[in-house]
């Protein structure tokens, strides 16, 4: 295969829609401007691929075909300096989610200053492992608008999601605290756009010792702009006579029971994907769930629904939640309870949370590859698989 160039009227769109800056994080230098007389213009912009223009070429061509290789999505605006920037090294240092990370950012940013309101746009970029039990140290996750990771079971997955998790909700990272002299501590390192670029550390000593460095200076608590929502593996369920149902769905998603309640509300409003028409009744002084599940009859109680139902209940709220916060700030949704799903149910809330991605990030745990969602790199979907034995798996 041959060299693909961006056609011209690629090249000119895109350079408008990036408003002819570099979309390099931090530089947003101007890329066109006046020339020598009068009647000169001079463009020192680079319509740059993100996936490579040629089979030898920097981060490689994924399996794109050629169209997608010369399409618009494929493209990145940038100054003369980062265009040889990225492309050093063969782009090791610039893998394909990280280029898409950056176009993303840098349009959205466009778009809010043209329409001149104050907006609150963040991509969470990757994830480094410094120090922990499971993984090789610098073991590196990047993220895409979705991303799915692929591991057998007992390989980091859930770790992942959990230090993830972990900046909104701290009771996620005290599970990671060292027990004994044995296990290691966990020491995990963020890298975001917000849009300029943010970075953030988690260093887990023990239950009681959990500290924060945000852009390198300790801080007493980790108030980062990125709200993180965990659909993790159901709970054990206690004795109903103990506790309620919205109790249980409230430990389950690690929120507050009353946010259960209004998010059954709102579920019920908008309307969910296989999900419809939930809501609390009481029942012989029994508080219930009732939903229609698509497939079964309408009306169950949440309690006589199965396993996978009932995930599928959960994931909707987690889904409906992420939908609120995203319209007020960066919001990352995590789903890490499908491993009992058969492909079909897998693939199904795959494409669903996929869909969802214009307005949230999300990342999504799999046991097997076979049920990857029907989405293209292109737009946004990055697949990682973890390898190896526990306290040596990497990241690939
Ligand atoms: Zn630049």
């Amino acid at each position: 295969m041959t060299r693909i160039n961006f056609s011209n009227g690629v090249k000119r769109t895109l350079a408008e829609r990036n408003g002819f800056r570099c979309s390099f994080p931090g530089c947003d230098s101007a890329t066109i401007g006046p020339g020598a007389t009068p009647q000169d213009v001079i463009s020192t912009g680079v319509a740059a691929h993100i996936h490579s223009a040629s089979p030898g070429g920097p981060r490689g061509q994924a399996t794109l075909a050629p169209q997608d290789l010369h399409s618009i999505r494929n493209a990145l605006w940038l100054c003369a300096n980062h265009a040889r920037v990225v492309d050093a090294k063969r782009g090791a240092e610039f893998p394909a989610t990280l280029l898409h990370s950056f176009k993303t950012a840098h349009e959205a940013r466009i778009a809010f200053e043209q329409r001149g309101v104050s907006f609150k746009f963040g991509w969470l970029q990757s994830l480094v492992v410094q120090e922990s039990p499971l993984f090789t140290p610098g073991s590196r996750l990047d993220f895409g608008r979705t991303t799915i990771i692929v591991g057998r079971n007992a390989s980091g997955k859930t770790a992942l999601c959990e230090w993830l998790a972990g900046c909104t909700e701290i009771s996620f990272l005290k599970r990671w605290s060292p027990i004994g002299k044995k296990r290691k501590r966990t020491q995990v390192r963020y890298e975001a756009l917000n849009p300029l670029p943010l970075a953030w550390t988690v260093r887990i000593y023990e239950k009681n010792n959990i500290q924060f460095d945000v852009d390198g200076l300790a801080t007493p608590r980790l108030n980062v702009p990125f709200v993180f929502i965990h659909a993790p593996e159901r709970p054990y369920r206690r004795n109903p006579e103990d506790e309620t149902i919205s109790a249980y769905l409230a430990r389950w998603l690690r929120i507050d029971v009353a946010l259960v309640h209004n998010i059954v509300r709102s579920l019920a409003t908008r309307g969910g994907h296989h999900i419809h028409n939930p809501h609390f009744v009481k029942q012989n002084d029994q508080e219930a769930l009732l939903v229609d599940v698509d497939g079964t009859r309408p009306g169950l109680d949440f309690h006589d629904l199965s396993d996978t139902e009932q995930i599928r209940v959960v994931i909707e709220m987690a889904v409906e939640l992420a939908r609120f916060e995203a319209e007020r700030q960066p919001t990352i949704l995590l789903v890490d309870c499908m491993a009992r799903f058969d492909c079909r149910h897998f693939q199904d809330y795959a494409d669903f949370i996929a869909a969802q991605t214009r307005q949230f990030q999300a990342v999504v745990t799999a046991v097997v590859e076979d049920t990857l969602p029907a989405v293209s790199p292109l737009d946004g979907l990055h697949v990682a698989r973890l390898r190896g034995n526990v306290a040596d798996v990497t990241i690939e």
